[in-house]
């Protein structure tokens, strides 16, 4: 649990006051761009940066005087960090150095975390003779042995291949369910938080923006940066002019025309929004699909391009705003049945526009 959690450095503000409250044995990705602030935090919670605010608590003990070494907390860094002179069993083991434990037990505590991680007879190898996918689960073991509560993990897949890294996030995410220990996840990709997280954090400039699973943060971001973070989201600025048929109407210049949007709560005559809509739920067509609770805009085809399994189209419409549409290339054909310079109908259900914060 984070409470009013920030860092200074002089004049420069790292994090500022983040409240956040971590779930036990969950998988929690806090995510960003570069600078954004996500490694101080993930340092804060392992002690080796000192917060110049607020309070960390652990199974409700306090942390802020805890030393990092006597936190219940290990931390997988970056570069793994492995000793090369070093074997596997060795790596692993100094994980342990600080525990005082008998040979025996010593030995059987390696040989559970190497078995934990499918390393069971590779123990005898150096770093240099591992893959990077088992130079990972190497650190992974060290950094489990001593059974934290909290495991904080900065950017654990960059340093792995495209390939490997999607299979290693599943490994990852069965690990966490096997042991059942807290993960914390710094990465700054949003496909890989997406896909390992139980729920997400994303910051930008040292605050936290958004908490929510994957499905919230992409069909709900409470902000045009969350919006445009996770994929891509066609942006549209409008002022609310009032409510049709319980949804919100938004009269938008730069459309030169009105939008629908499910979603009358907070908002007020007059306000300026904005509001996003997913370019997977724009549907084009050559004629105008109609219904009530329906958007409905005309355009040119200005941009198109094919990838595979879907084709993404940038729509000029009438007002000379661009809109991005996907479309699933359900048939197999070589003909397109929407072209370049094509005259088409763009159409998205009222409850397809998320409005937004800022
Ligand atoms: P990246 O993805 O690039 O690692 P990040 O989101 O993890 O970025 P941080 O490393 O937490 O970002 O840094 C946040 C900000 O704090 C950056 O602007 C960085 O330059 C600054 N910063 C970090 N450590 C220090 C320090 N010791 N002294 C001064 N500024 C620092």
């Amino acid at each position: 649990m984070l409470q009013g959690v920030g860092k200074s450095y002089g004049a420069f503000t790292a994090v500022g006051s983040v409240d956040l409250s971590i779930h036990k044995g969950e998988m929690f990705a806090l995510v960003g761009a570069s600078g954004c602030g996500k490694t101080t935090l993930l340092r804060m919670l392992a002690g080796f940066v000192t917060p110049t605010s607020g309070r960390i608590t652990i199974d409700d003990q306090d942390m802020n005087d805890v030393p990092p070494y006597e936190r219940p907390v290990n931390m997988m860094f970056q570069s793994y960090a492995l000793f090369p002179h070093m074997t596997v069993e060795d790596n692993i083991g100094y994980g342990l150095k600080r525990e005082r434990l008998d040979g025996a037990t010593r030995t059987r505590r390696i040989t559970e975390a190497l078995e934990m991680v499918q390393l069971g007879d590779l123990g005898r190898r150096k770093p240099h003779q591992l893959s990077g996918g088992q130079r990972q689960r190497v650190a992974l073991a060290r950094a489990l042995i001593r059974r934290p509560k909290v495991l904080l993990l900065d950017e654990p897949l960059s340093a792995l291949d495209k390939k490997l890294r999607e299979s290693t996030q599943f490994e990852l995410m069965d690990l966490q369910h096997e042991v059942g220990i807290t993960f914390i996840v710094v990465t700054h990709d949003q496909d890989e938080a997406m896909a390992l997280a139980s729920r997400i954090a994303v910051m930008d400039k040292g605050a936290v923006v958004q908490v929510g699973t994957p499905a919230e943060v992409y069909e709900y971001p409470k902000t045009r940066f969350v919006a445009d973070f996770f994929g891509t989201a066609n942006l549209i600025e409008g002022i609310v002019t009032g409510q049709s048929q319980g949804m919100l109407v938004v009269q938008s210049k730069e459309l030169g025309g009105d939008l629908l949007v499910d979603d009358v709560g907070r908002h007020h005559p007059g306000q300026q929004v904005w509001v996003a809509v997913r370019p997977e739920k724009i549907r084009l067509s050559k004629t105008p699909e109609t219904g009530a609770r329906r958007n409905l805009l005309k355009g040119v085809v200005w941009e198109l391009g094919y990838l595979g399994n879907r084709s993404v189209y940038q729509v000029k419409t009438s007002s000379g705003k661009i809109l991005s549409a996907f479309a699933q290339n359900e048939r197999r054909t070589l003909d397109w049945s929407i072209d370049w310079s094509d005259e088409v109908y763009l159409g998205w259900d009222a409850e397809a526009s998320v409005l937004l914060e800022s």
